[in-house]
């Protein structure tokens, strides 16, 4: 067998990511390679760094994209600012609030799980519950936007509530970067960290970071070194925000942050109050749509995240044969249910770039015809 170019198809990507990559993204990436220490690459990353401030809403010096997935930077934020002598509240209400356990539980900290249910938002009274009864709690962990579920947290008063009683806060952000109200520096977030393919719409692979200078300052009173080499900050810091001078680290996916930047720049240029906006507009259009086929929503209405739509499968409905359709009929990639929601929902994405009109009508076109073919 001769092995030749891979060609893939030109799918409509609806699920928990990744989304839908503009053309403009795309092209960003097929520009010519240059070296990741030539003084216009560096000149870029100062500008990615800026612009992730924009996209965080934080002035933090200390905010970068990690050349590696969003799972790494969760586990960045881990390893950097817990060790064994830390107890941890890691809140949970998903798969992915269950990985940040384990992070903390390799480290060998202290853990404490503050459980809600799944499709559910974190329970702020819980939280505080929580801190009463472990006063010597050093930090908290939650995720801001479930996407195994859904559910969105308020992560203003989570933060609050951290602070009050003198926690540093580990936020997931994946999901909610450029798709929900967030806001770094205003809601007192210690450590953050997002992926590039959810709703920046931006190609796999890129983990943006951004540490306060309590964190930062914790990062560097550490007396045992992170036991992450790769993911060690006070490693990473030279490569990112060297002054002038940068020194070498590792080779950042130089293609893949031109992606990144141009993605950036088109949050920008729209303006990240009207990103969060048409997320909102996207899923109640959305929502009206699933409504009008009977498909109901698993998460209550005040608690769900407009750019992942956790829905349940109608009775008698086979989910693989649904997707299946979806996917060679009409090109459209839907997600199906993850951990507790696997085989009994479908997680709708309407993130970054697939948060169009065209894309809400295509996906309740499909489910339309699918669940007929199906009955
Ligand atoms: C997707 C996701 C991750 C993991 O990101 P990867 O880029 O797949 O490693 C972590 N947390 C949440 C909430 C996510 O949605």
């Amino acid at each position: 067998m001769t092995i030749t170019s891979f060609i893939p198809p030109q799918r409509t990507l609806m699920g928990p990511g990744p989304s839908d990559v503009s053309a403009r993204v795309l092209s960003a990436l097929a520009r010519p390679t240059i070296g990741h220490l030539d003084p216009l690459f560096v000149g870029m990353m100062d500008e990615v760094k800026s612009l992730l401030q924009y996209a965080f809403q934080t002035t933090t010096p200390y905010t970068i994209a990690l050349s590696a997935p969003g799972s790494a930077g969760m586990e960045a934020c881990f390893v950097n600012l817990v060790t064994p002598q830390d107890k941890v509240v890691v809140c949970r209400n998903g798969v992915f609030g269950a990985r940040m356990i384990e992070n903390v539980e390799r480290i060998g900290a202290q853990l404490v799980v503050v459980d809600s249910p799944w499709g559910r938002a974190v329970d702020p009274q819980q939280l505080e519950d929580a801190l009463k009864q472990n006063p010597d709690a050093t930090v908290v962990a939650f995720v801001h936007a479930e996407t195994s579920t859904g559910a969105c947290s308020d992560a203003k008063t989570l933060c609050e509530i951290a602070r009050q009683h003198d926690c540093l806060t580990i936020v997931d952000a994946v999901t909610s970067l450029g798709g929900t109200e967030l806001k770094v520096d205003e809601w007192g977030i210690d450590a953050i960290y997002s992926g590039s393919q959810k709703c920046l719409s931006c190609v796999p692979g890129i983990s943006p970071i951004s540490f306060s200078e309590r964190a930062i300052d914790k990062l560097k009173a550490r007396n045992v070194p992170v036991q992450s080499w790769f993911l060690d900050q006070s490693l990473v810091m030279g490569y990112w925000s060297g002054e002038g001078k940068r020194a070498y680290h590792h080779t950042a996916p130089v293609n893949s942050l031109y992606a990144l930047h141009e993605s950036l720049v088109m949050l920008k240029e729209e303006g990240i109050e009207n990103s969060w906006q048409r997320h909102k507009d996207m899923h109640g259009l959305l929502a009206r749509g699933l409504n009008d086929l009977d498909i109901e929503f698993i998460v209550p209405e005040a608690e769900r995240l407009p750019q992942l739509n956790t829905v349940k499968i109608p009775d008698g409905i086979d989910d693989a044969a649904v997707r299946s359709y979806l996917l060679n009929e009409f090109n459209l990639e839907i997600g199906a249910g993850l951990g507790q929601f696997a085989g009994n929902a479908w997680r709708i994405g309407l993130m970054g770039f697939a948060a169009r009109k065209e894309n809400v009508a295509l996906c309740l076109t499909g489910l339309a015809e699918a669940i007929k073919q199906a009955r």
